[in-house]
């Protein structure tokens, strides 16, 4: 089976912004198939159910660090689905979120939660079931985001790391979001050391970190990022990435690429970062479609 797989994407999230009937229509005619990354428990509930519905669709189940901050941020360091916030940003952030719940509240089922460690109890087991569900290719988004000042880090590592005993104990691959994190993220990652199948997704860090992520075994995922960054750290990094580690995606509806950065994104759009990773590396693009095809397939086992 030909054609490109959009490794990372929200079309399945309740505050996806494009139609998506239209969005799968499009995607089947240019060949396009999806991974629809979940960051909550309701969302990545979303995204298995969509997956369940829809050919070419795949999904992975996990609570991303930014649902920690919920209620801790202040308003406008959160991404929503209006303005231009969400053109450049990569910060899903479901407003349904279950770990805002606090201590002493109920939770959905009308549990009282006693305190954080229950609630991380809570969702570990809730991710661990939804990941033995149909078409659930692994387990994801998950891990560090330190680029604001909350949520605690303590707490996003706790967090990461029992969502990596998930993956560990079920031996699935693992979707992880890194931002300004790496020196913890490649400590946590050395205590688990059975995990090796994953992607650091939407890489925007220098060549030292890369060099780290494909020599612990890891894929990479390019994005629209890369069409459009100024920072030559960046650019440098996507340069020495070998082709047997990337993946592509597009983190629908952020971060559109280049020609159509300012606009929602979609995964047909994935074919621009193809494109664009073609033209970088003086390859044609049927090379890199091939090649990133394969690498996804190889992961994620489809
Ligand atoms: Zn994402």
């Amino acid at each position: 089976m030909g054609g490109l797989i959009d490794t990372h994407c929200h079309v399945h999230a309740a505050n996806y912004p494009l139609d998506r009937s239209e969005v799968l229509v499009r995607a089947r005619s240019a060949r396009v198939r999806m991974i629809c990354v979940g960051t909550g428990v309701e969302d990545s509930r979303r995204a298995v159910d969509f997956a369940k519905e829809n050919e070419g669709v795949y999904a992975t189940v996990g609570v991303h660090p930014s649902e920690l901050a919920i209620g801790e941020l202040s308003a406008d360091s959160h991404c929503s689905c209006d303005g231009d916030q969400i053109l450049d940003s990569t910060h899903p952030v479901s407003p349904t979120s279950f770990v805002g719940v606090k201590s002493g509240q109920f939770d959905s089922r009308g549990v009282v939660l006693r305190s954080e460690t229950e609630i991380f109890d809570t969702i570990a087991s809730q991710v661990k079931e939804l990941a033995k569900r149909e078409r659930v290719v692994a387990i994801g988004e998950i891990g560090l985001d330190y680029h604001y000042e909350a949520p605690d880090r303590a707490r996003q590592i706790e967090l990461f790391e029992r969502q990596l005993q998930v993956a560990q104990d079920l031996e699935m691959p693992v979707v992880f979001h890194v931002r300004e994190a790496f020196e913890d993220f490649f400590a946590v990652m050395s205590g688990f050391s059975k995990v090796r199948r994953g992607v650091v997704h939407s890489f925007s860090d220098g060549v030292e970190n890369l060099e780290r992520a494909v020599e612990m075994g890891f894929y990479v995922g390019v994005n629209g990022l890369a069409t459009f960054t100024k920072s030559a750290e960046q650019l440098e990094a996507y340069a020495r990435l070998p082709l047997e580690r990337m993946l592509l995606e597009t983190d629908a509806p952020y971060l559109t690429p280049v020609p159509f950065r300012g606009k929602l994104n979609e995964p047909t759009y994935v074919g621009f970062v193809a494109e664009w990773v073609a033209k970088s590396r003086r390859e044609s693009r049927s090379v890199i479609e091939v090649a990133t095809t394969k690498n996804a397939a190889d992961l994620f086992g489809i």
